[in-house]
């Protein structure tokens, strides 16, 4: 198909160029460097439409996110990203849609100094698989399986923005036209924390990104770790705009269900806190310590000002086969 062979000269004209990379768009391979003493870290991620992202959004955030999801779990290993590659289902050939797309791509490979090294583009429902890789000093990853009783819990950003934006868009939730703007955005062009997990790999014991929700994503550290822990509810970073929009108590619900803020949940023992926290500031991240690890395996245990919290069972979001 022609079109589709201008779309690889689209690809291949653009986007970071980097040193590691010795054949990168055009062959049959792409082949590159991993530096001495580094470790590669290899993560895929796919989003179909209609499923991972709504059918009508934006072309750009189509990209955007799909790089950004993949960025988010290297991050989340304390990977510091280098080389992505798409595979790519197209319904159609829509010029304006595709450039905006490749728009979307390089937005954050060129603020991450990323490079698109290949891929496959084919004709089909509307697809995209990315697999991104990086770098990791060896033995300083972010495993699930670390965490330690005692460890402090701790999450960058603020969490629930991502699904009221999501409820914005489907019509489920109204807001302001400020807010309506900064919660859409935070679901249609997530930030992957990069800079956060590097800065984590010396300090933490244990990382992951909320994809699918802080319970649902802390409970995988603590199944991977067999310990439990306390998270209090009231400690957890909201964003006014949210906050404002829903209400204190709706504003929780979202932050400990809702999926897709790809923010950094992480664990750290006493004796690294302050070396953490002064790494993360030097780094300018905010993260909130919001409970601590303990040894009641399997236990999540939610407290607002003390007194226990119920969460609805079916919180946190996870596909049904
Ligand atoms: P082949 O038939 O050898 O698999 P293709 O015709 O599929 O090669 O692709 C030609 C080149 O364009 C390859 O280097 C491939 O990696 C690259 N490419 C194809 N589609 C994409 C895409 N969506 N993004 C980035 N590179 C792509
Ligand atoms: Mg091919």
């Amino acid at each position: 198909m022609k079109e589709f062979d201008l779309i690889k000269q689209y690809f291949a004209q653009r986007g970071h160029v980097r040193k590691d990379v010795i054949l990168g768009i055009g062959d049959d391979c792409a082949i590159t460097k991993v530096p001495d003493n580094q470790h590669l870290a290899v993560t895929t991620d796919t989003l179909i439409s209609g499923v991972h992202f709504l059918a009508d959004a934006p072309a750009r955030s189509v990209a955007y996110k799909a790089v950004a999801v993949n960025l988010s779990d290297l991050a989340a290993c304390g990977a510091e990203p280098a080389w992505i590659s798409l595979s790519l289902s197209l319904p159609s050939y829509d010029e304006a849609w595709i450039d905006e797309f490749v728009n979307g791509l390089y937005e954050l490979t060129e603020y991450y100094s990323v490079q698109l090294i290949g891929g496959d583009t084919v004709t089909g429902p509307l697809a995209l698989t990315i697999t991104a890789q990086g770098f990791v000093p060896p033995d300083t990853e972010l495993r699930r399986s670390n965490a330690k009783p005692g460890d402090w819990i701790y999450v960058t950003g603020n969490l629930g923005d991502a699904g009221a934006g999501l409820d914005i868009l489907k019509g489920n939730i109204e807001a302001s036209a400020e807010h309506r703007d900064y919660l859409i955005n935070r679901h249609y062009y997530p930030t992957p924390r990069v800079l956060a997990g590097t800065s984590l790999r010396r300090t933490a014991n244990t990382g992951i990104d909320v994809s699918d929700g802080l319970v649902a994503d802390l409970s995988h550290i603590l199944r991977a770790s067999g310990c439990g822990a306390t998270v209090h509810v009231d400690r957890l970073p909201v964003s006014s705009a949210l906050f404002d929009t829903v209400g204190a108590q709706q504003a929780y619900r979202y932050a400990l269900s809702a999926g897709d803020d790809y923010e950094l949940v992480f664990t750290v023992n006493e004796e690294q806190r302050g070396n953490l926290e002064t790494s993360l500031a030097n780094a300018n991240v905010k993260a909130t310590c919001i409970g601590q690890v303990n040894g009641y395996t399997g236990q999540l245990d939610l407290r607002l000002y003390d007194a226990k919290y119920e969460l609805d069972k079916d919180a946190g979001y996870e596909h049904q086969f």
